[in-house]
């Protein structure tokens, strides 16, 4: 079998093209979507994901502002800005880009954004209402997979899903969006003991690992589907430099029905979904506003 490929960059233009039409319906109504973010530090690999969030909100026509502090400012002032931006009824989404220096417990800081601007969706009362089902900020990577699922009309009642990661920001909101949507979910981690016992026996596989080519074609089922979340940089060798994900591609497609590729799989659907939630968060305020 040779698998298809869900090809996420394709996806995401068409549901950005979908959401600056719903931007600019909403801000001839009078509100322009507006997101805040907020970095602390220089971090290479945080630069190039604030700076595409940054372009990727301005194509779609939502606002963006952002503030820049030095690695070591005080977590006074970042809690101040945190504030000022809660109060601010212009502005509908604030991120803090993660990970923070040493100075700052990232969960007080991600517990300090008002729920109604938390488009990350890292906040703990957003995470209990995701895994009760309420409306809530879906944490927008796997907000991305579930949209993935959705367009490639993959059944997930009743499917037997395994996700490899248990992190919170993937691995379980992951997990409880797919409890949610009826499938019967398995995390597994660095202590889960014969991972591969587990992935071979499902639908869908969900790799949030860290580790490059982690999933091998013997650990898929035939017809599988499988969704790739990792990003990493291929340290030495000839590749050296090069992008991969946590599932080697070449031999995987060959077993799945259905395969992410990295980059251009799980990457650009991320940036897509942080656009929908603050889009959703400016459409929420302008309902309330009435
Ligand atoms: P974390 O490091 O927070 O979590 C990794 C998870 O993998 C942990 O739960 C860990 O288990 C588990 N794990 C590690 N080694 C093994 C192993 N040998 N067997 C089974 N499980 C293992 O990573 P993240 O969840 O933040 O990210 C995962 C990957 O996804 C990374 O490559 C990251 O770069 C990428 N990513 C991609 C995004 C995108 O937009 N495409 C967005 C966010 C992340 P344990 O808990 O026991 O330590």
């Amino acid at each position: 079998m040779t698998a298809r490929i869900l090809d996420g960059k394709a996806l995401a233009e068409r549901v950005r093209n979908d959401i600056a039409a719903r931007t600019a319906a909403l801000a001839q109504r009078g509100v322009q979507p507006c997101l805040a973010v907020i970095v602390v530090g220089v971090n290479p690999a945080s630069a190039v994901y604030v700076r595409n969030k940054v372009a990727a909100c301005e194509a779609a026509g939502i606002r963006s502002l952002r503030f820049d502090y030095a690695a070591d400012a005080s977590c006074d002032e970042v809690f101040a800005r945190i504030a000022a931006l809660n109060a601010d009824a212009s502005v509908h989404g604030i991120l803090v880009q993660l990970p923070l220096p040493p100075q700052f417990d990232e969960q007080a800081v991600l517990e300090a954004i008002a729920l109604e601007k938390d488009v990350d969706g890292f906040h703990a009362e957003n995470v209990g209402r995701l895994s009760q089902g309420q409306e809530c900020f879906i944490p927008c990577t796997p907000h991305g997979v579930m949209k993935m699922f959705e367009a490639e009309g993959v059944p997930l009642q009743g499917a037997e899903a395994v996700v490899i990661g248990r992190s919170n920001i993937v691995g379980k909101p992951m997990a409880m969006l797919l409890t949610n949507a009826g499938a019967t979910v398995t995390v597994c981690h660095s202590k889960t003991r014969d991972l591969a016992a587990h992935t071979r026996r499902a639908d869908i596989v969900v790799a949030a690992v860290g580790r490059p080519r982690f999933v091998t074609a013997d650990m898929v089922k035939p017809g599988a589907v499988v969704i790739d979340v990792g990003i990493n940089r291929i340290e030495s060798g000839p590749e050296a430099g090069k992008l991969c994900g946590d599932v080697d591609f070449a031999s995987v497609a060959e077993v799945a029905s259905l395969v992410t590729p990295v980059p251009g799989g799980v990457g650009p659907m991320t940036i897509t979904m942080l656009l929908e939630n603050t889009l959703e968060a400016a459409a929420r305020a302008a309902r309330k506003r009435g």
